[in-house]
């Protein structure tokens, strides 16, 4: 067991033009947390986790593992234990053996090798399966055989870089749960990349959000829906996308094409204390509803409606002739949703349900 801590950790890969993969990371992993690293592809997940890891080199800053510095260790001196997206089985060995192998490097003892291989197999139901070989086995029990691998070390940190990814939908969900729990049975630190926000959400204790190296935030599934930092953090986090509109501001809101959207007083005083003009305006689908009878409202032309069964997605162009046309989207209760070319008006639920971020930082006002 034990907790990570990045500080101000930056791997420059050499040009040129030098490339600052991870720049200046600072992150705090609990002992026993679940954290997950997500961002889009080539934001520096994956270089983050080597770093950790001991692949990649720690250029300026440091890292530590139960409150030891270790940077200059190498992997097998870290005590982590790491799966990829390519578990790459040994073809030729055994379930049980390719689950055993690192701890017979190790020269760890028949009867406790013996012992640890079986209850990393009986936790991932793969008991009956230690005498096969990997070919003999579907996707998701090798899948399974690589968590086992790395479970029998009995790591004080386990990394994961896009275990899931080879596997299809369905096993996917599936497999992420049983991941989570088993991760919450054994109570290990984890630090889990993937570059999808759903598996991000579903599985994090908490979820540190990367752009171009940086981290945007670090928050709780919850904080980060509700409260993105940034305005890159709210279009990435939550499907369908949150609706994000340049808008100019007035005395008491926001003129969303046409119709003043009130908002709340903290966000109106920074932004007059910042002196903006105009602001990014955030606003979730569950954010928006159909005007009543008779009610102003934003004119969306539909273009699409996406019927779920319990919602219905949907989407229309936000006129503007000088912002030209827009997408958004409005979630509204199953049914068929309006016919495509129709126009309707919508408005903000409340006030609370907008973002507003500052059009230059991308920072979040207030609130
Ligand atoms: P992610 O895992 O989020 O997709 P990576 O950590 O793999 O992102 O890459 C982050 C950035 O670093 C990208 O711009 C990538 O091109 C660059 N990069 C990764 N590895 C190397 C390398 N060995 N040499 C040079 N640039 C690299
Ligand atoms: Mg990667």
């Amino acid at each position: 067991m034990a907790e990570v801590a990045y500080r101000a950790a930056s791997r420059v890969f050499p040009g040129p033009p030098p490339v600052r993969a991870v720049d200046r990371l600072d992150l705090d992993v609990a002992d026993g947390e679940f954290l997950v690293l997500v961002g889009p592809s080539g934001s520096g997940k994956s270089t983050a986790l080597r770093m950790l890891a001991g692949l990649e080199d720690v250029d300026e800053g440091g890292i530590e593992i139960g409150g030891r510095e270790v940077s200059a260790l190498e992997p097998k001196e870290r005590d982590i234990a790491m799966v990829f997206q390519n578990y790459a089985l040994y073809p030729h060995m055994s379930v049980a053996d390719n689950m055993g192998f690192a701890l017979k490097l190790q020269k760890v003892g028949k009867a406790e090798l013996s012992r640890r291989v079986q209850e990393a197999a009986a936790m991932l139901d793969l008991t009956h399966y230690l005498d096969r070989r990997p070919k003999a086995l579907s996707g998701g029990q090798r899948q399974r055989v690589a968590m086992g691998r790395a479970i029998v070390r009995e790591p004080a940190v386990f990394l994961m870089d896009e275990p899931l990814s080879n596997l299809d939908a369905k096993l996917r969900v599936e497999t992420r749960a049983n991941i989570a729990a088993l991760q919450q049975r054994l109570g290990t630190t984890t630090v889990y990349v993937t570059h999808d926000q759903v598996e991000a959400m579903t599985m994090g204790h908490r979820v540190a959000v990367l752009r171009d190296g940086l981290l945007e935030q670090c928050a709780t599934p919850r904080e980060l829906y509700d409260r993105p930092a940034t305005a890159f953090v709210a279009g990435f986090i939550g499907s369908p996308a949150m609706n994000l509109r340049t808008v100019r501001l007035t005395a008491d809101g926001a003129d969303l094409a046409g119709v003043i959207v009130p908002l709340p007083r903290d966000v109106l005083a920074a932004a007059h204390d910042a002196g903006l003009s105009e602001a990014v305006l955030g606003v979730r689908p569950e954010g928006l509803r159909p005007a009543a009878d008779g009610e102003h409202g934003v004119v969306l032309t539909v273009e699409l409606s996406e019927e779920l069964g319990s919602d219905t997605f949907v989407h229309g162009l936000v006129g503007s002739d000088e912002g030209g046309a827009q997408r958004f989207v409005l979630r509204t209760e199953g049914g068929a949703g309006p016919a495509v070319g129709r126009e309707i008006r919508v408005n903000v639920r409340d006030p609370h349900a907008v973002h507003v971020f500052d059009p230059s930082s991308g920072r979040r006002l207030a609130a």
